[in-house]
C-alpha cells in the first residue's frame, strides 16, 4: 500500500488517524488495536480459550495434523460462518475427521502461514480484490512539521483577487467587492493561524440574490483563482441525521472527495450551501421539520469549525465506509440563497421606521428601487425564519443585483469564456465566421428575462438557434459568414449567410 495513505482496519473500517496504530497483516489487511482486543476477548470466552497462549509444541501435539510448520503438510482448511473478527485466526482440527482429511489434501488455504498451521484470511480476497482507491486517505504526521498548505505571500490582495474575478463576472460591483476582501481575510487568518492575542474570527459569508445572477460562478472562480478545494452542497437535500436525505455533515465528506481525500487540503478548503433560504422556519408547524429548522441547529457546529468524523468515498455513515476526522475550523463556509419575497420585508421594515404618514409615497419610492436588497440586516434575515445563532454565525452578508438586459448582453459577450466565444470557436474550425449583431444579443438578453431565470436561460436560449445553424453551415464548403440577426431570434427571418470569395 502507498506509503502516502492512511491504513484503514479491515474489520472497522476506521482509519488509522480515528482508530490509531495498526497491526499490518498484509498489504492490504491491517486490524485496528480495538478491533484485535475484542477478538482476544471473544476467543477468551470461547471453547478454545485455553489454547490461547499455549506454547506451539503443545498445540501441534494436540493436533498431530496442523503442527508443521509446513503448510503443504497439514490438512488445514477455512471453517465458514465465522465473524470477521473471529476470521482473522483461523484453525480447524482434523485429527478425528480423515475422509475430510483426506478431501482437503489439495485445498491449501491461500493466506500467509504462521508456526502453528493457522492461517490468516485476507478479506481483501473476499472483497474481489482492491478496496476502493476512493476511500484512501491521504497520511497525516502529527510530528512532521508540515508546510502550510496556503502561504501568506501567495494569497493575491483584494484588489488583485476583484479583477481575477472582473474577467469573469459580469457586474455585482459590490459582491465581487465584499468576497474578495472576505476571502482574502479567512486565508490571511487560515495561513498565520492566529495573529498574537488577537484571534481573528472566522469570517462565514451569506450570499443573497436571484437565482441566476452569478451566486455560484462567483464563488467557483474564486476556489479556482485560490486553488483551493471546493464543494458545492445543495440544502434541500439535507436533513437532520437519521431522516432520508444526505446529513448534514455529508457537505465535508464533498469537501474531503474534492480534495482527493487530503485531510489538510480539505480543511482549507470552501463549502457553499445554495438554497439557503429554503431552511427557513416554517410558522405554524407541529410537525418535527427535519430539513428545515433542525438543518441550520446541525450545520451551527460545522460553520463554527468542530472536529467531524466523515465518511470517506459516501455521503452517509455506515459500517462498511470508513472515517476520518475533519476539523472545520478553517473552512469557508458560503451560503446562498435567492430569499425571494425578502424585499418586502426590507420594505415593511424601513416604511415602519420613517415613521407614520408618508406611508404610500414611500412605498412607491421603495417599491421602484431596485437596489432595496443591499439595505438587508440581519433583523430581515431573522424576519425570514432564520435562526439567529446561524445568522450570527454567518457575519458577512454580500447581496447581489438581478441582471438586467444590459448585463445579460455583456455575460453574452465580454467574460474570458463567454458563450459567444465558445459558438465562434467551435464554427472557426470549419472555418466559418460567426457574428452575433447588436439587435441578435439584445433580443436573447430580452427572451432570458422572460424566463426569470437570470444569466442561466441565456445559454439554452441560443443552444435553440444554433442547432440549425451548426446542421447546416458543414453541408456547404463555400459558406464564410453567419450574422446572427434580431429578426432570425424573434423568429422573422433567417440568418444572414456569405459565401467565400
Ligand atoms: P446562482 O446565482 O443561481 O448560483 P449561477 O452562479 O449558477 O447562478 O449562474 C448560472 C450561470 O450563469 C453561470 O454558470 C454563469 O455562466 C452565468 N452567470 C451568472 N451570472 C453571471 C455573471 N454575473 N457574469 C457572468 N456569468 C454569469
Amino acid at each position: 500500500m502507498n506509503n502516502e495513505y492512511e491504513d484503514i482496519c479491515s474489520v472497522c473500517h476506521r482509519t488509522e488517524s480515528v482508530a490509531g496504530k495498526m497491526l499490518k497483516m498484509s498489504d492490504s489487511l491491517c486490524i485496528c488495536i480495538d478491533c484485535l482486543q475484542k477478538s482476544t476477548d471473544m476467543l477468551n470466552q470461547s471453547p478454545y480459550k485455553d489454547m490461547l497462549g499455549m506454547d506451539p509444541a503443545t498445540l501441534a501435539g494436540m493436533f498431530p495434523g496442523m503442527g508443521g510448520v509446513n503448510p503443504n503438510e497439514s490438512p488445514t482448511g477455512i471453517k465458514e460462518n465465522k465473524t470477521e473478527e473471529e476470521a482473522t485466526i483461523i484453525k480447524e482440527a482434523g485429527e478425528d475427521e480423515p475422509e475430510k482429511k483426506e478431501e482437503k489434501k489439495d485445498d491449501k488455504p491461500k493466506g500467509p502461514a504462521t508456526p502453528h498451521g493457522t492461517f490468516f484470511l485476507n478479506l481483501n480476497d473476499l472483497m474481489g480484490g482492491n478496496i476502493n482507491p476512493r476511500t484512501k486517505i491521504k497520511k497525516r504526521n502529527p510530528d512532521e512539521k508540515k508546510e502550510p498548505i496556503i502561504k501568506l505571500k501567495d494569497i493575491p490582495a483584494p484588489h488583485k483577487l476583484k479583477a481575477k474575478l472582473d474577467e469573469y463576472v459580469i457586474g455585482q460591483e459590490e459582491a465581487k467587492k465584499i468576497l474578495s476582501v472576505a476571502v482574502y481575510n479567512h486565508y490571511k487568518r487560515v495561513a498565520t493561524d492566529t495573529m498574537d492575542e488577537i484571534e481573528i474570527e472566522k469570517s462565514n459569508i451569506l450570499m443573497l440574490g436571484p437565482t441566476g445572477c452569478g451566486k455560484t460562478y462567483i464563488v467557483q472562480t474564486l476556489a479556482k483563482l485560490l486553488d483551493v478545494p471546493l464543494a458545492i452542497a445543495d440544502a434541500t437535500a439535507l436533513t437532520e441525521a437519521g431522516y432520508i436525505g444526505d446529513d448534514i455533515e455529508s457537505v465535508v465528506s464533498k469537501l474531503l472527495a474534492a480534495a482527493d481525500n487530503d485531510v489538510d487540503k480539505a480543511e482549507c478548503g470552501i463549502i457553499f450551501v445554495d438554497e439557503i433560504d429554503k431552511l427557513a422556519k416554517k410558522p405554524n408547524t407541529n410537525h418535527r421539520d427535519v430539513s428545515g429548522e433542525s438543518v441550520q441547529q446541525g450545520m451551527l457546529k460545522l460553520l463554527e469549525g468542530a472536529e467531524i468524523e466523515v465518511p470517506v468515498g459516501a455521503t452517509s455513515k455506515n459500517a462498511m465506509v470508513p472515517m476520518t476526522t475533519v476539523n472545520t475550523r478553517n473552512i469557508l463556509f458560503i451560503c446562498g440563497g435567492a430569499f425571494p419575497d425578502m424585499e418586502e420585508i426590507i420594505k415593511a421594515r424601513l416604511t415602519k421606521q420613517a415613521g407614520i404618514g408618508f406611508n404610500s409615497e414611500l412605498k412607491d419610492k421603495y417599491d421602484k428601487d431596485k437596489k432595496l436588497l443591499h439595505k438587508v440586516t440581519t433583523e430581515d434575515i431573522k424576519k425570514y425564519g432564520m435562526i439567529p445563532e446561524f445568522v450570527g454565525r454567518l457575519p458577512i452578508i454580500c447581496p447581489l443585483d438581478s441582471l438586467d438586459e444590459d448585463a445579460l448582453v455583456d455575460i453574452l459577450k465580454e467574460p474570458k469564456n463567454a458563450i459567444l466565444k465558445q459558438y465562434q470557436k467551435l464554427l472557426e474550425l470549419d472555418e466559418v465566421k460567426l457574428i452575433f449583431d447588436d439587435s441578435a444579443l439584445r433580443a436573447i438578453a430580452k427572451k432570458a428575462i422572460k424566463k426569470d431565470t437570470g444569466a442561466r436561460a441565456l445559454r439554452a436560449i441560443i443552444e435553440e438557434f444554433m442547432l440549425d445553424i451548426m446542421y447546416e453551415i458543414p453541408k456547404d464548403e463555400n459558406i464564410g459568414t453567419v450574422t446572427i440577426t434580431g429578426d432570425y431570434i424573434e423568429g422573422k427571418g433567417g440568418p444572414i449567410v456569405e459565401m467565400r470569395v
